[in-house]
């Protein structure tokens, strides 16, 4: 069932939430030997929860409804690792704004998910406490970094969950899993209460297996929040009401044939291409842009996410947070406990934003990185003006092996080719299931719009939704 259809099932009183957290229980525990997408499940505490919001459901949009949440977002009283050593054993104290919005709703959180440690990765690899497994084929990742909410959801733990965006953590592994993943514009939801990677990158973002539900979660949780100065003013739309309301005709719609050549796998040009297709038999009309080469995006990215990094991440000091591990001195005591708490992906972002935001390379790395990121706002604003959408591969590949591209940052890098522009520009973009290749793996499709352009994309995403047909759940799932 989809959050939409549980809500309404418990409201009227067919089901309670009870019911509905038993069921989804009994999912997660059939299925998470196998692909092990939860850092931290608690049978007993999810059932506490549930029975809570069953206590006053009357019009509330998410009644009964469980959802994952990534393990770098506070939920009060509950574990959170960041899937890191530094943070094992910590447990929050607060809330995030977002985790309050859908409680407020009627929610209740049925488990924490897996991600490469501190959302750096692409695959979910880098996870201290091991990877999660991809519900379509368990020998492959499911993207990253939020990999463990997007396994969640397309195996059928709960109908939503959320992740993370720095650089397209909830797109990608939304592509590989075959479901909807949303990054909203920039300020659209609070960060009060996410663990910062890339403060002016970072976004907390949806999963769904629908557009609707997508749609749904993004709309409770948006807003202006007083502990999140970044937040955009404007008041929440009204997303869900919207979705039909505008024809596919009636919009102007970009892509970048560039995009669908070299570096794309074909199977995906091919599924892309035909959703091109499809958006031009419907009436709308197909403008082809030119950008710069995405490579551009990945290298400025590159350098002001781990600058960022570095300084944000210098909080996990074994003082402040988690386990410390003793020196003789306090600088001893900072490195054996940094030395031991940190895996070798993190270690290697914060040594290259230590050295790009070092005396004498500041101009030559950080400041220019930040001049490439204002000239890709600026790029992108002036293809929004040709077109009122822009669509596109997510991701350059299917869901890849286990092991097959973790010795190879580089590799792993050009994972997020497709999806990081929209990070630096600020700009909301979304994935919805598009098609799937020979072997039966999934293929996104990459909807953009411009900056609090989120109607408009989901209107696209909604309708091609409703044409495609492509979103199914795994076998593994069992539904
Ligand atoms: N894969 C990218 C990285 O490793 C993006 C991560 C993210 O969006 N959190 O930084």
């Amino acid at each position: 069932m989809t959050a939409v259809q549980i809500a309404a099932g418990v409201r009227d009183g067919k089901f309670s939430a009870l019911d509905v957290a038993k069921s989804f229980c009994k999912q997660i525990e059939k299925l998470e030997p196998k692909l092990h997408a939860l850092l931290h499940y608690n049978h007993d505490a999810a059932i506490r929860d549930a029975k809570g919001s069953d206590q006053g459901t009357k019009g509330l949009r998410l009644a009964g409804v469980p959802i994952v949440v990534k393990d770098n977002i506070c939920v009060d009283n509950q574990p959170l690792t960041c899937g890191s050593k530094i943070l094992k054993g910590y447990r929050s104290t607060y809330s995030a704004t977002a985790i309050n919005r859908l409680i407020d709703e009627g929610a209740f959180i049925i488990g924490k998910s897996n991600l490469d440690e501190f959302a750096m990765g692409s695959s979910c690899e880098h996870s201290a406490y091991g990877p999660t497994h991809n519900p379509w084929d368990t020998a492959r990742v499911p993207g990253g970094s939020s990999g463990g909410s997007a396994a969640a959801v397309a195996a059928c733990y709960a109908p939503i969950s959320l992740g993370s965006e720095t650089g397209g953590s909830v797109r990608q592994p939304a592509s590989l899993t075959g479901i909807v993943g949303i990054k909203p514009s920039y300020g659209r939801i609070s960060r009060y209460g996410l663990v910062a990677f890339g403060s002016s990158l970072d976004q907390i973002g949806p999963f769904a297996r629908t557009v609707e539900d997508a749609a749904l979660a993004l709309e409770i949780m948006s807003g202006p929040d007083d502990n999140d100065s970044t937040t955009l003013s404007a008041a929440p739309e009204a997303y869900v009401a919207n979705l039909d309301k505008r024809d596919l005709k009636k919009f102007r719609v970009g892509y970048v044939p560039e995009h669908l050549g070299e570096g794309c796998d074909p199977a995906i040009r091919k599924s892309v291409e035909s959703a091109i297709a499809l958006l031009k038999s419907e009436g709308a009309t197909i403008v082809e842009l030119k950008l710069s080469d995405p490579g551009f995006s990945v290298a400025t990215y590159y350098i002001v996410a781990p600058c960022e990094a570095s300084s944000n991440l210098s909080r996990f000091d074994g003082i402040r947070y988690g386990p410390r591990k003793d020196g003789e001195d306090l600088l001893q005591l900072y490195m054996n406990t940094r030395g031991e708490g940190f895996g070798h992906e993190v270690k290697r972002r914060i040594m290259i934003g230590t050295f790009a935001l070092s005396a004498g390379y500041q101009d030559a790395f950080y400041k220019k990185a930040l001049k490439v990121r204002e000239l890709t706002r600026r790029e992108y604003a002036h293809a929004f003006e040709k077109c009122d959408v822009m669509v596109g591969p997510t991701s350059p590949n299917t869901a890849f092996k286990i092991g097959e591209n973790v010795g190879d940052p580089l590799k792993m890098y050009l994972c997020d080719i497709y999806t990081i522009g929209a990070n630096l520009a600020g700009i909301p973009a979304m994935s919805i299931p598009c098609g799937y290749d020979d072997a039966g793996l999934p293929i996104g499709l990459h909807i953009q719009a411009p900056m609090e352009g989120e109607m408009e994309m989901l209107q696209v995403a909604y309708g091609m939704e409703q044409r495609l047909k492509a979103n199914r759940a795994p076998a593994l799932a069992g539904v």
